[in-house]
């Protein structure tokens, strides 16, 4: 039942693994996995899911989530075909499923700065507007004009106080069953030799610091007020440690990575060690920047 409706309204799966989807390459099958073409599509999706008492999940580029083995029962909503984009004078119209750093190089190579701090964020524009995913004191509370979401079955638009950011966190985070549609950031126009040159900068500054030849999915944890979590992790001398194929980044140790056929459960043995060690030396709770899904 689940299956026909979906195959009508999307190109239907139901043989996809988190595994595949995700950066850290972790997760296990996927019952149902659907990409609908556009929002109208997105829309009736989401409406029969809602009224139908159906767990749904909305996928970005996974690269922000470590998802679990057992399989996922509910509908996993891909976005990666609602990927338009348009610039409109000083500001550019994205849909969620397109990709941030190829939209940052369209950007730079246009002349308009936005986008720079986000180059090297391999996520799609829903993702980092529901994470207000960031970098080098940049963040997209900065660029938001407002946000396109489908919310209790209507597409309405949030404007940037409404969006409620603050570091790595925005009001869908309290609202799992809202869906970004799309967002209409603001541009400034500036040489692109400059924008370009930055974006080198700091993409040549992740390179030297971050394990980004490795499968992981970002940072662990989140920076604690006034410090670093990889200080603290360090400080319980975790780099390097390593369990069943999993291992914290000898390049920076607030990555955790998937070396070999790692899996969720060893990924999460680690958080908690990490976690229960820096609270008995540090007294700091260590919170999760990554989210846990299904396991
Ligand atoms: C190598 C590497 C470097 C990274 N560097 C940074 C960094 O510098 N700064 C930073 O902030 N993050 C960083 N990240 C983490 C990650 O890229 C960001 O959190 C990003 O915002 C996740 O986007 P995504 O599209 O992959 O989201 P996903 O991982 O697919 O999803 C993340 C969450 O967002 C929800 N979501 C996704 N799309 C939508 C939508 N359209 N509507 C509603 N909910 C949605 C999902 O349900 C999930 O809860 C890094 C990750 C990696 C692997």
């Amino acid at each position: 039942m689940i299956r026909e409706f979906l195959e009508l309204h999307g190109e239907y799966h139901d043989d996809k693994y988190f595994r595949d989807l995700t950066t850290v390459k972790m997760g296990g099958h996927i019952a149902h996995f659907v990409m609908p073409e556009n929002k109208q599509e997105l829309k009736v999706i989401v409406n029969y899911l809602k009224t139908n008492r159906i767990p749904f999940k909305v996928l970005g580029n996974g690269s922000n989530l470590i998802c679990g083995e057992s399989e996922y029962e509910g509908v996993v909503i891909s976005l990666k075909k609602l990927n338009a984009y348009e610039i409109r004078n000083d500001e550019v119209y994205a849909e969620a499923g397109v990709m941030v750093p190829a939209l940052a190089s369209v950007l730079a190579k246009e002349g308009y700065s936005c986008l720079e701090f986000a180059a090297g964020i391999p996520g799609c524009i829903g993702g980092l507007v529901y994470m207000n995913a960031g970098a080098y004191k940049g963040s997209m509370a900065d660029v938001v004009i407002e946000v396109e979401v489908l919310k209790d079955g209507e597409l309405i638009w949030l404007n940037n106080d409404e969006m409620h950011f603050s570091y790595r966190r925005s009001i869908l985070q309290d609202h799992p069953r809202w869906v970004v549609v799309s967002a209409r950031l603001k541009l400034k126009k500036k040489p692109k030799e400059q924008i370009e040159e930055l974006m080198a900068d700091r993409l040549r500054r992740r390179r030297d610091t971050q394990p980004l030849d490795k499968a992981s999915a970002g940072s662990c944890f989140r920076n604690p007020d006034n410090d670093f979590a990889w200080k603290l992790i360090d400080g319980i001398g975790y780099r390097g440690f390593s369990l069943n194929g999993v291992c914290v980044s000898e390049k920076h140790s607030n990555f955790i990575v998937n070396e070999n056929g790692g899996k969720a459960e060893d990924y999460m043995n680690i958080v908690y060690q990490i976690q229960d060690k820096v609270k008995e030396k540090y007294g700091v709770k260590l919170v999760m920047e990554v989210e846990k899904f299904n396991c």
